[in-house]
């Protein structure tokens, strides 16, 4: 046996899955809503028979491998070796694929440079000018050590002397990890040099780039510069601290995002923990599908400048599609986080206390920035307001502040009410997000009658208890399918011996063929019934239904065929005998629709 297949047979899919997503059980499968795309209703579905997860809004799908690839960002190997330590089996004569390599070398190659970083900060005598920075800023010790803070030397080729010359990693391997540049002469040099170290991390943990920040203010380059995209590094997907102070962040089941490091880390300095940093001030719907692991409330503490109010805009879009709740904790100093929890932690500590529903601060933005007291401005708040308030999905919520504005404004209920509504209808609050679904339903329009009818008996079959499969599968013998590998499933499922296990059925056959089979034992339609049906009696009917819907196809055929020979004038002998063939079979079809 493979190593594959023997880590995936010792492996639980749902216990895996379920250490991760929250499932509960649907007859004989599990679901949950689905952690790949947004849904407040579960359509998550995973088979503990079948070793299978699938879903019906997105259409992800797969086995134990696939799902820690996906979920965790794993590589192949990196999930097989994960399974394969969680069950104790030493993985002998496996060979990564050249990507797996690639990746697993970059990680080392990151790791150490972290390592190397914090040594010169904490250790030799170059960081001096660093440590002193730290100091100055207020950044302590503890904080040092659990953010690995680094310092980068300020010469050309610090890290290429200690990863090249001394570790022998090669130039291109350098260059891949985002650390080093090669200059138009071909010359390879540093990229991060005289800058305090932030090694950004993904949500496991792993290094996966660097945020460097200058230490000479009179140095003109910028203030921060970061790994560029790498095999391992998305900007998009990055949220500084979240690996670091996970517990705390998932016990608070709230998290603050901030912009910068220092804003993170002064926050944790000011005891205040659940704290994570985007870099920017965009929240990108990658790095709320981070967060809604671990919270069902986030908290934006962002610079409100243009780009922030933008940004907040965006982030309620976002985290309605998650059903998350958000808010925004006001700095009425006009400080940011990393200076006012530095200064006055108290204040910091109360000022998120106090945080606000992002509606709430939305209408108070709106009646600071417009002159309420004046038609225009009346006018000025509306437009701003009504596209936010129509996002809001609970009514009593919603009636709430559409009172609030309407009493701001001196004008009616109902006014307010009306810009609202004529702003959804004009679909300005168009969501994205919603093409899955949609697709999905175009997909089923599509199917016809027969092959709804083919899946629901195959459903029913694969649903029936072991001891009758097979004796059920006889009576689908002579039917010609119409689903694509039916024929050829129903012939590897009659030439099976023995007693029938689905588990090991599903197991003998080409991965095409298991992947009908999971989707048929999950159909999205019948799973959440599977439990009260009476399978005996809509076996029965459904097999009545799949030979009619066959006949009444048939009838279809034979009646062109009819009809093309109908315009022959002069027939051979031959076509006159099909011709009563086809009439004769076509009465023997109508009778057996008709009983
Ligand atoms: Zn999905």
């Amino acid at each position: 046996m493979s190593q594959i297949k023997q880590v995936k047979d010792a492996s639980d899919i749902i216990q895996i899955i379920g250490e991760r997503v929250p499932l509960t059980k649907a007859g004989a499968s599990f679901k949950a809503p689905c952690p790949f795309h947004s849904e407040k209703t579960p359509s998550f579905f995973v088979s503990e028979v079948l070793q299978h997860y699938k879903c019906f809004g997105c259409g992800e799908t797969g086995d134990v491998f696939t799902f820690l690839q996906k979920y965790e960002g794993m590589s192949f190997i990196e999930s097989l070796r994960y399974l394969a330590d969680r069950i104790g089996i030493t993985l002998e004569s496996f060979r990564p694929s050249p990507e797996d390599e690639l990746r697993d070398r970059l990680l080392g190659i990151l790791d150490l440079t972290k390592s190397y970083y914090h040594y010169l900060l904490t250790e030799h005598e170059a960081g001096e000018v660093a440590r002193a920075y730290l100091k100055k800023r207020g950044i302590n010790h503890e904080s040092v050590k659990v953010f690995q803070i680094g310092y980068s030397l300020s010469n050309w080729d610090g890290l290429i002397s200690y990863l090249h010359d001394k570790k022998k990693y090669s130039l291109s391997d350098l260059e891949k990890a985002g650390l080093v540049i090669r200059g138009q002469g071909g010359r390879y040099y540093d990229r991060f040099r005289g800058r305090l170290m932030f090694p950004l991390t993904n949500h496991r943990g792993q290094v996966v780039g660097f945020s460097g920040r200058v230490l000479d203010p009179t140095i003109k380059e910028a203030k921060y510069i970061n790994s560029p995209e790498t095999l391992l590094y998305h900007k998009s997907e990055l949220l500084f601290g979240f690996s670091n102070l996970y517990q705390e962040i998932k016990k608070a089941d709230e998290v603050i995002v901030t912009e910068g490091e220092l804003d993170c880390i002064s926050s944790t300095q000011a005891h205040v923990d659940n704290v994570v940093a985007i870099k920017g001030s965009a929240l990108t719907r990658d790095q709320v599908q981070l967060l809604r692991r671990a919270v069902s409330r986030i908290l934006l503490s962002l610079d409100m400048d243009d780009a922030g109010i933008e940004a907040t805009k965006r982030a309620i879009q976002i985290i309605k599609e998650f059903d998350l709740e958000l808010r925004v904790v006001q700095i009425k100093s006009g400080k940011d986080p990393d200076e006012l929890a530095q200064k006055e932690p108290a204040q910091w500590r109360e000022a998120v206390k106090a945080s606000i529903s992002v509606y709430e601060f939305f209408l108070q933005h709106a009646l600071a920035k417009f002159n309420a007291g004046e038609p225009e401005g009346k006018r000025k708040i509306i437009d701003f307001l009504a596209p936010i308030f129509g996002h809001i999905t609970h009514e009593v919520e919603r009636d709430y502040y559409v009172k609030k504005l309407a009493k701001a404004l001196e004008v009616t209920d109902e006014v307010v009410k009306k810009d609202i509504l004529t702003f959804k209808d004009k679909g300005k609050l168009s969501l994205a997000g919603t093409n899955a679904a949609k697709k999905t339903q175009t997909a089923a329009v599509q199917k016809t009658h027969q092959q709804k009818i083919e899946e629901y008996l195959l459903f029913l079959l694969f649903r029936s208890q072991p001891g009758q499969v097979l004796q059920l599968g006889k009576e689908l013998a002579s039917h010609r399918w119409s689903i694509v590998g039916a024929n050829q499933l129903i012939k590897f499922l009659l030439a099976t011996t023995g007693v029938f296990n689905l588990t090991d059925f599903a197991k003998s056959l080409p991965s095409d063929l298991q992947q009908l089979v999971s989707d048929l034992y999950l159909h999205p339609e019948y799973t959440p019934l599977a439990e009260t049906l009476k399978l005996e009696r809509e076996w029965k009917k459904a097999l009545l239904e799949l030979n009619e819907a066959a006949a009444t196809q048939e009838v279809g055929q034979i009646t062109s065929e009819l009809e093309k020979l109908d315009q022959k004038r002069n027939k051979t002998d031959e076509e006159e005998l099909k011709q009563a063939e086809l009439l004769q079979r076509i009465v023997l079809l109508k009778r057996k629709i008709q009983t």
